[in-house]
């Protein structure tokens, strides 16, 4: 789960980490109100989307040589102007894709005078199974386009959590961005304070870029992203309570509520699968003919026919969607629960888009007669292979 800026610089400020003083704002009259009560000399007005790049980024509705996402400004009338312009408007970045991300809440903070901006993030690192510090001295840029590039500028480390965080690690961030003295001591303290939230937090991913060097030498995290461990959520409901809604995909939220690992996807191709692997399988059979996947479905292994016809619909009130590939190995999950779950969505929403079935284990029998007597226009596919096959044919026909 992921939250917004601010929201991810009040959890840090929680554990003592130096974050600049800022004030949420939803409309213009409230970033008024917060600019004022900052009082400036300079504020900086910035865009609250789930999504990086907003300082490059470009707003739909305004001319392109309009200002971006994130903007520093000397007056309350300039906090107020540019808030005007971004609350409502759609903000396109490097990682909003084109479509882009309505601007619904602002965040006004003091401007800081910038010296030198870094890198910083920390992450599970899987292969070690700890949690590894990323961090390189080429701030404020794309770090991938870093690594890419100029790799050794990156440094990477883990945390043995049987030691925990120990001083050493200060000195191995310190080290990486060139600090000394006080700046390195601060660095050190930093550190300590993010392993803490980290650890405490159940945070999965929390990325500071950048982390800045003020002109009074001070050490400051001037934009933060933080992801938590959707597994864990249950143990945070302070974090629980930082979810916006609006920043996820309505189809995602509606699987959560069943169950349903649903993850969407750009293709065309809308697979319904029981069993992660098998659904993983599908969407790599479906390339291999050509074409893409609209989505990751796996029903589970003890879904019900509400649970499949919920998922049935999800799919089908996707518009991408221009064919529906159902993959089911019945072991636990039956082959005419899916099937019932199937001709009741169909019953329910209609279908205006080809349909493959392929059924095999327990109960395929009796699931291929609830189809074949349900009267729908099924394709029936023998087996995997067959069945990708038949799907990428029937939508190119359709086409
Ligand atoms: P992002 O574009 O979504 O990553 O948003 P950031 O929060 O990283 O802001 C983009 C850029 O705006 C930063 O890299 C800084 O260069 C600049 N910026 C953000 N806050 C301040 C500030 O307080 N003072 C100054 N001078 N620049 C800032
Ligand atoms: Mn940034």
């Amino acid at each position: 789960m992921n939250i917004h800026e601010y929201q991810a610089k009040a959890v840090l400020k929680e554990f003592g980490a130096p974050v600049s003083r800022g004030i949420p704002a939803f409309t213009p009259e409230e970033a008024e109100k917060a600019a004022r009560e900052l009082g400036g000399p300079v504020w900086v007005v910035k865009s609250q989307i789930h999504a990086g790049g907003r300082g490059k980024g470009k707003f739909k509705e305004l001319s392109p040589d309009a200002k971006g996402g994130v903007r520093v400004v000397k007056s309350v009338e300039e906090v107020k102007a540019s808030a005007k312009e971004m609350l409502g408007n759609t903000l396109v970045t490097l990682q909003t894709g084109d479509a882009g991300k309505q601007v619904n809440r602002l965040y006004i903070e003091e401007g800081a005078a910038i010296d030198k901006e870094f890198y910083l993030s920390m992450l599970i690192d899987r292969e070690t199974s700890r949690v590894a510090f990323v961090v390189s001295t080429e701030g404020g840029m794309d770090i991938e386009e870093v690594a890419h590039s100029t790799p050794e500028k990156i440094v990477t480390f883990s945390v043995d959590p049987a030691t925990g965080i120990q001083p050493h690690h200060g000195r191995a961030v310190a080290k990486a961005l060139k600090l000394s003295g006080d700046l390195a001591k601060q660095a050190g303290d930093l550190v300590t304070k993010l392993y803490a939230a980290f650890t405490a937090k159940d945070m999965s991913m929390l990325e500071i870029n950048p982390l800045v060097v003020t002109k009074d030498g001070q050490l400051k995290v001037l934009d933060a992203k933080i992801s938590f461990d959707s597994n864990a959520i249950y143990r945070h409901a302070d974090v629980a309570a930082l979810r916006d809604e609006t920043e996820e995909d309505a189809k995602e939220i509606e699987a959560s509520k069943f169950e349903l690992n649903y993850i969407a996807l750009d293709g065309t191709i809308g697979c319904m699968v029981n069993g992660a692997g098998l659904a993983m399988a599908t969407m790599d059979i479906i390339k291999l003919y050509g074409m893409e996947p609209a989505n990751f479905l796996d029903v589970g292994g003890g879904a019900t026919k509400e649970r499949v016809t919920a998922a049935f619909k999800i799919i089908t009130a996707d518009p991408k969607v221009k064919g529906i590939l159902v993959n089911i190995f019945g072991g636990i999950m039956k082959c005419d629960v899916i099937a019932e779950g199937v001709v009741a969505a169909v019953k329910d929403v209609g279908l205006k888009v080809p349909l493959v079935v392929r059924l095999e284990g327990t109960n395929v029998e009796a699931g291929k007669k609830i189809i074949k007597e349900s009267g729908l226009n099924v394709i029936a596919a023998d087996d995997l292979d067959d069945a990708a096959q038949k799907i990428v044919k029937a939508v190119k026909e359709a086409k």
